[in-house]
């Protein structure tokens, strides 16, 4: 772990979870009390903490996780993908109950059913983050989502360092607490979690999505749009754009959201603007959407300079 030295911070900090995806083709998914056969089982690394830590890693942040795993296979598997990539996983905590599993049964249409088992996910703690005081402290900007106890994520939010930027996609969409909404900047979110957190009368355009979700607290608001890019707001400025994703041939849409998070925690943390660091974010989203997978299609740096 380094020292506080300004040139050896963490350019992001990822404090979330880390899942094994248990894949397996289906010709048609179950109905109740039914057993269908289906393809060999493939098992890929992910979680939302797990990959924005290894997105933005493998752009080139100095990147560590606090997550916890389970002392199995699974949780090997994860930790030795996140070391591949260059991930510091110091923070990463093993034990407890076994690592967090998707069951996910994809039919050839694409559509799926998911399963989800938190296990060590939901036994990451607010001592756990407690005691990774000096990792959140070496962070210039901390990412989290909501795949981890919110009393856990909240923790997280007031013991950052006092110049540690928050960045928090919630997602699963859950109701946040005022002091988590107040520490954003941004939240971004994509017009699912956006209509969620906004509920009834969440106007129609997503421009007043954005005015909205300003109103309820953080300091900017960045709203993905899949295709159509993202909307930046800034409550600082009263800024409001639209930044266009390149058109792209989409293959698979899985983990677009944490390449694009990832990659605007980063240029956050290197010390970007916001409009700035989402144009950056939205290349790296439609990079992601242009290979199968999550973690297997974020893309290098040369891979979105083409873009
Ligand atoms: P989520 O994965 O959370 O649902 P989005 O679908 O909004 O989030 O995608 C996140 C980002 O990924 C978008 O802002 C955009 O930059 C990129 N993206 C997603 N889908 C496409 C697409 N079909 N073409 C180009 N870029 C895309």
């Amino acid at each position: 772990m380094p020292d506080n030295a300004p040139d050896d911070r963490y350019d992001l900090v990822v404090v979330g979870s880390a899942n094994a995806d248990l894949v397996i083709g289906v010709e048609r998914r179950p109905a109740p009390g039914e057993t269908v056969l289906g393809s060999d089982l493939a098992v890929h690394p992910g979680g939302k903490g797990a990959n924005q830590s290894l997105a933005a890693a493998r752009l080139g942040a100095r990147t560590a996780l606090l997550a916890r795993v389970g002392d199995d296979g699974h949780g090997r598997l994860l930790l030795e993908t996140q070391r591949a990539a260059g991930v510091d996983t110091d923070g990463v905590l093993v034990g407890g109950a076994p690592t967090g599993v998707a069951l996910i049964t994809v039919d050839p249409s694409g559509d799926n059913s998911i399963v989800v088992s938190p296990g060590a996910n939901g036994r990451l703690t607010p001592e756990d983050v407690r005691a990774s005081a000096p990792l959140l402290a070496a962070a210039r900007v901390v990412s989290v989502q909501l795949e981890i106890p919110l009393e856990t994520l909240a923790e997280t939010v007031r013991g950052r360092g006092p110049d540690t930027r928050l960045v928090l996609n919630p997602s699963p969409p859950a109701p946040l607490p005022d002091e988590v909404l107040a520490a954003c900047d941004p939240l971004v979110v994509n017009e699912h979690e956006a209509r969620f957190l906004l509920g009834e009368g969440a106007g129609a355009a997503p421009a007043d999505w954005a005015h909205a979700l300003l109103a309820r607290g953080p300091r900017s608001v960045v709203i993905t749009l899949g295709a159509e890019g993202a909307l930046v707001a800034d409550g600082r400025t009263g800024s409001l754009d639209h930044l266009v994703s390149p058109k792209v041939h989409a293959v698979d849409t899985t983990g677009a959201g944490d390449a694009f998070t990832a990659a605007l925690a980063w240029r956050l943390g290197r010390g970007d603007g916001l409009r700035a660091a989402a144009a950056y974010a939205v290349r790296v989203g439609a990079a992601a959407v242009m290979a199968r997978g999550a973690q297997e299609s974020f893309p290098t740096p040369a891979e979105v300079d083409a873009l």
